[in-house]
């Protein structure tokens, strides 16, 4: 009775402390685990699968039905945009496979942000093709780590995507060659600090078209994140506007943005299928709307924080 009592204490502190350890362990998969379902309510949707199909000249839509990424081909290799969710890494190399060409052909991998949904498939995709991936100076950092970078509007802790080996930087307005493909980034950051958008002409006998393969604009956050203050991104709002510049004055023919359905790509598809003349896929005020729409949600964003803010105050 007497040990025991002599070791109750210790007993105590031995089950305190663990179950503080428990519950710190516990919320950090819950923060994790509720982050990704959260994200990942959509991913059923998002992974669908998709027929590939040619966009434009040498520019092919290789995505899932809900993450797009293009694939540029040349005769002396290929460049792949985007690698959408971990999970659809695989349908992305069946379906170069199914336009007739090889993973292996792909020579650079290049980002629009690194959100997992974006960027999440890049380390496998690199595994199967031993491209070089280049991104924006930001990018590369939370690409090389894996884990999200600081000044992310949904930055959350312990939310990561598969760390890439080797990712080469890129600085706003390169030019990205393999073969006879050029193609200019553009930094066009806002949803994130180091999101990038590019641009490529593509021709078709005596038709060229300018492509523009546009990164998101959308003010979305997580947690307390507000666009209008933020400690470690104070420079949102002017960053959207350089992005929103960059839309409105880019030559745009044919636009591609990273969700297809923000550039309605299903219903231009569809539309095409029939036969429609000109070919609906061509938009040359798509960049410019997609900025005013952009322009528009930021506005309501900053609203709406402005007015959240005030109702603190009183
Ligand atoms: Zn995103």
């Amino acid at each position: 009775m007497g040990q025991d009592a002599a070791r109750a204490p210790a007993a105590v502190k031995f089950t305190f402390v663990h179950l503080l350890l428990y519950c710190f362990v516990l919320s950090l998969v819950s923060v994790a685990f509720g982050q990704s379902a959260q994200r990942c309510a959509k991913c059923g949707e998002w992974n669908r699968p998709q027929k590939p199909f040619r966009i434009f000249g040498n520019s092919y839509y290789v995505g899932t039905h809900g993450l797009s990424s293009i694939l540029i081909t040349s005769e002396r290799g290929h460049v792949l945009i985007d690698g959408a969710l971990p999970q659809s890494a695989a349908q992305i190399a069946n379906n170069l496979r199914a336009l007739g060409f090889h993973i292996e052909d792909v020579k650079v991998i290049l980002n629009s942000h690194v959100h997992f949904d974006h960027a999440g498939g890049i380390a496998e995709l690199q595994r199967l093709s031993h491209a070089r991936v280049v991104a924006s100076d930001w990018s590369a950092n939370v690409l090389r780590s894996g884990r999200p970078g600081t000044g992310d509007p949904q930055y959350i802790r312990g939310v990561s995507i598969a760390p890439v080996a080797n990712v080469g930087r890129l600085h706003d307005g390169e030019a990205i060659r393999v073969g006879e493909i050029s193609i200019r980034a553009h930094i066009t950051p806002g949803h994130t600090p180091g999101g990038t958008s590019f641009t490529w002409k593509t021709c078709e006998g005596p038709i060229c078209r300018n492509m523009v393969y546009a990164d998101s604009t959308t003010p979305v956050s997580s947690g307390a994140f507000r666009f209008t203050s933020s400690r470690d991104y104070p420079g949102a709002q002017a960053d959207f506007e350089k992005s929103f510049a960059f839309m409105e004055t880019t030559p745009c023919d044919i636009l591609i943005t990273t969700h297809p359905e923000a550039s309605l790509l299903w219903e231009r598809l569809e539309a095409r299928g029939k036969g429609t003349f000109p070919d609906p896929m061509v938009n040359s005020r798509a960049c410019r709307e997609l900025a005013e729409h952009g322009r528009e949600q930021l506005r309501e964003r900053f609203a709406e924080e402005r007015r959240k803010q005030s109702q603190k105050a009183n």
